[in-house]
């Protein structure tokens, strides 16, 4: 995870909807969906306190479709629990959950709000939310 650009964590801990005033309460605008992602994969050491601290702060529905959106990982429709990590034989979706959120940074694409369509550019891991003048 590098200063400077936004990890897929950071836009699941922010739980940020689309910034339009029309798509903040719609329940459509969360999550944003990645599109055309270019992504950067970081190998960096497992992290298990890490992992057992956020898996209850994450919505996994919103991991499922940045998931989807991303290609980078298989994720089951429910959430595991904390025990179920540290359970696993070949420890696969530990190792998934690790690429996801610890290695994988979207370098360059688009986010999609599924509420207006809105798309948010994202350039050398930054996503510009600056709305366009109509939007705000
Ligand atoms: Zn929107």
């Amino acid at each position: 995870m590098t200063e400077d650009s936004e990890s897929v964590t950071e836009w699941l801990i922010a739980s940020r909807p689309a910034p339009a005033k029309a798509c903040k309460s719609s329940q459509a605008a969360f999550p944003l969906h990645p599109r055309d992602a270019e992504l950067e994969i970081i190998e960096i050491e497992p992290k298990p306190a890490f992992l057992h601290n956020i898996l209850p702060r994450l919505q996994w529905s919103a991991l499922v479709t940045l998931c989807a959106g991303l290609r980078v990982a298989e994720l089951p429709g429910e959430a595991p629990e904390v025990g179920v990590l540290d359970e696993e034989e070949d420890g696969k979706m530990k190792a998934e959950l690790h690429r996801l959120l610890l290695e994988t940074t979207v370098k360059e694409g688009a986010l999609i709000c599924g509420n207006c369509g809105h798309e948010y550019r994202i350039k050398e891991g930054i996503a510009n939310f600056l709305l366009p003048s109509h939007l705000v």
